[in-house]
């Protein structure tokens, strides 16, 4: 009874609502949408046939006018400390997703990618290289976090949708996957432990704060002014600091929540005094965190991390400006787990890794 046409509608693709207008639309009652969204949202099921609470004949119905699209693990690669696991879904065209399972004291988060590649070219991440080859559907990014969560047998219960792609880039496919994974007749993970990160789409942060849905937003700073910024993140010529940051001050004050700013120390290239009380001015009053990460050396390209000390006069700059800082810990550095890296390795060959 499993259903593999492609050209059926993936019942994970939809909203609820939408769901709802497609189960009335197969002359069913409304109130079955529940029973079918908790057999595909929160039970995993991958045919129809597994839907025991429903009759014979709409199982039948159903699959006569829709499919179930299910994750499709094409490798697995496991960090030396055990703590990160980076895994490659298979898509229906022959393109992969990844994602990573990541292992804290306090429980597991993932991190999910929107789209196979991605347009904007940040210089330190390796999926903008050869571009966006296509955005990922709700039902796409949903099964990365349920083929993680079946693989391991391990409840994730934080999100941080920072994989390969911009989220505010498909913007429409991210909300229906976020509205499906916190919903009780999904995965039911709170929105306060789901980060979304954006290379700083300052009109798709104002959209978001529309959605009052209490999301930590996370911005790919990586520099204090717009000359570096310009070279390190090519989309802040199209919105330029001013207008990001006051998109976040916003954001910031209609949802309450405090936006994390991602900051990449580069030895040499961002990481002096100067740069830190640059930082401090920038964000001066705002509701708001640094995330400080030292780089992983990249050879040949005179990208290196500044030394201890250096990483810690840049953090007590920020303390001492009254503002948050972490220095955050690269996990998985020894599989690639960097977005788009492993994508990038794999996709010469696909079907020989497992
Ligand atoms: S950091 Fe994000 S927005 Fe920038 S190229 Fe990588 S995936 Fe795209």
């Amino acid at each position: 009874m499993e259903n593999n046409s492609k050209s059926r509608i993936n019942l994970k693709d939809l909203s609820f609502s939408e769901l709802e207008i497609f189960i009335n639309s197969l002359g069913v009652e409304k109130y079955r949408t529940k029973q079918v969204a908790e057999w595909i949202f929160k039970k995993g099921a991958a045919s129809f046939h597994e839907m025991t609470n429903l009759s014979m004949d709409l199982r039948v119905r159903l699959e006569s006018a829709s499919r179930i699209g299910v994750p499709e693990i094409k490798a697995r690669l496991i960090s030396k400390r055990g703590d990160t696991v980076k895994y490659l879904f298979g898509l229906s065209d022959g393109q992969v997703a990844e994602s990573v399972f990541m292992r804290h004291d306090y429980g597991i988060s993932a991190c999910v990618s929107t789209q196979v590649g991605c347009r904007y070219a940040c210089r330190l991440c390796a999926s903008g290289l050869g571009g966006l080859i296509r955005d990922l559907s709700p039902g796409e990014i949903y099964d990365q976090v349920l083929g993680m969560q079946q693989d391991s047998g391990e409840r994730i219960s934080r999100l941080v949708i920072m994989g390969s792609g911009e989220p505010l880039d498909n913007y429409s496919a991210t909300l229906t996957f976020i509205r499906n994974i916190t919903a009780p007749y999904g995965l039911n993970v709170g929105y306060r432990h789901i980060t979304i990160s954006t290379c700083g789409l300052a009109p798709g942060i104002r959209k978001l704060a529309l959605e009052k849905m209490p999301l930590t937003l996370a911005v790919s700073l990586h520099a204090p002014n717009d000359e570096l910024r310009n070279q390190l993140v090519p989309v802040n010529r199209k919105y330029p600091l001013r207008e990001l940051i006051s998109a976040c001050r916003d954001y910031a004050r209609d949802t309450g929540r405090r936006v994390t700013f991602e900051y990449a120390l580069i030895a040499d290239v961002n990481d002096t005094r100067d740069h830190a009380l640059e930082l401090c001015r920038l964000l001066s009053g705002m509701l708001c965190h640094v995330n400080l990460i030292p780089v992983n050396p990249v050879v040949g390209k005179g990208i290196e991390p500044p030394s201890k000390q250096q990483i810690e006069l840049f953090k007590k700059i920020l303390e001492e400006n009254m503002i948050a800082a972490t220095v955050r810990r690269a996990f998985g550095a020894d599989i690639n787990a960097a977005c788009g890296q492993l994508r990038q390795r794999a996709m010469g060959d696909v079907g020989r890794e497992k």
